[in-house]
């Protein structure tokens, strides 16, 4: 596929299908549909790295998402019973309830666009020069985009979700296992905090007490920032089974292409996923208006967003590691972020 789309079909109005219709040149005919659109107002915090902001910024949203977030200046590791691993280091880290985001980027999206709420059963029978799969991680277009790679993916872990009511402060950070991941993030009007553990659990909707009461048996022998958290959670919880897409080797196939979870659902301990759908879409865009190449953009986008996909679930297995997490706590202690280091026991 290459010059000349004069109209565009986008499937879903999440992330990344709001930020190609907003992204996309005035000239360009573009249908959006979306299934549940109440859904934007669904989620908590999403954690954007400062390499999105550049995506924002081209999409003129900049200052509303900077001003609807609040900073996440530093971070540290933590094992799960407190001890810290590392030093505090600079993060550069925007935190922006998902409803603020989705705000400001359909606030961008200009009038030429026809916003349709409704689920699109059979992506090939869309009357469009370019289709795009921005349908998330069940995505219906990445089957069109290839046929070996249609499902998602399970993992063994499930999410927990919550609120805090003060910003955890110096407590902020991250704490591996063994069994528990634990994040806890400055976020407007406090913070918010998660959690990843494996878990059975299921079929889905998940039973969210269920997950909540297997994260405080695994939080027994945590420092008290964790125990305090997961104890007395109550707030905005949310659980949900973590589901990746399947490794993929194109996300453009004839008309056919695929963005963001799509394309590169991951596990979401990197806080990478909604920045990486921001990149696709704005990428994207430009090159539908240059009229240049789609596989020229997949060859910039693909191989970056498959590492991520591919590094995600390592790291998360790392922090999850039940064996040999005394060595991985040493490592890191040891390793230039690390506490053991000089200048480190800050
Ligand atoms: C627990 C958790 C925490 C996360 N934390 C972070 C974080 O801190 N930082 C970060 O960057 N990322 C994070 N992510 C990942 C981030 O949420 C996703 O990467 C991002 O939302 C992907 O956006 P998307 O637009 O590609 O997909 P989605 O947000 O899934 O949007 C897809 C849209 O398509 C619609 N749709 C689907 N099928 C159809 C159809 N057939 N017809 C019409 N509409 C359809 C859906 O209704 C939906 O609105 C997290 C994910 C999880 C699960």
């Amino acid at each position: 596929m290459t010059s000349r789309v004069r109209r565009v079909a986008v499937v879903g109005g999440g992330v990344a299908g709001l930020a190609l219709a907003a992204g996309l040149p005035r000239s360009v005919e573009v249908v959006l549909h979306e299934a549940q659109p109440e859904r934007a107002r669904w989620g908590s915090a999403l954690v954007l790295g400062a390499w999105a902001r550049p995506a924002l910024h081209r999409l003129g949203v900049l200052d509303s998402v900077t001003r609807a977030g609040s900073p996440v200046g530093a971070g540290r590791l933590f094992a799960l019973d407190g001890r810290a691993l590392t030093r505090p280091h600079d993060l550069h880290l925007l935190a922006v309830p998902r409803p603020g985001l989705l705000d400001a980027l359909t606030a961008a999206v200009g009038p030429g666009v026809r916003v349709l709420h409704d689920e699109v059963l059979d992506p090939a029978e869309l009357d469009a020069d370019l289709v795009v799969g921005a349908d998330g991680v069940r995505s219906r277009v990445r089957g069109l985009v290839d046929p070996g790679r249609a499902a998602r993916l399970g993992t063994p872990w499930v999410a927990l979700r919550g609120r805090l009511g003060a910003p955890p402060g110096a407590a902020a950070g991250e704490y591996w296992g063994p069994g528990l991941l634990v994040g806890l993030v400055p976020s407007p009007g406090g913070g918010h905090w998660f959690t990843a553990h494996r878990s059975t659990l299921g079929p889905e909707p998940l039973d969210v007490a269920a997950v909540h009461e297997e994260v405080r048996v695994l939080a027994q022998g945590a420092g008290a920032a964790v125990r305090s958290t997961v104890e007395d959670a109550t707030a905005g919880l949310a659980a949900t089974r973590l589901w990746v897409a399947p490794p993929m080797r194109r996300y453009v196939h004839g008309r056919y292409v695929v963005v963001g979870d799509a394309a590169h659902a991951m596990t979401p301990n990197l806080g990478r996923g909604a920045g990486e759908a921001l990149l696709d879409a704005v990428t994207l865009a430009d090159r539908v208006a240059a009229g240049g190449s789609l596989a020229a953009w997949q060859a910039r986008r693909l191989p970056r967003t498959q590492a991520a996909r591919t590094a995600s679930s390592a790291v998360m297995r790392l922090a999850l590691a039940e064996r040999g997490a005394g060595v991985r706590d040493a490592v890191l202690r040891l390793s230039p972020a690390g506490d053991a280091r000089p200048g480190g026991r800050r």
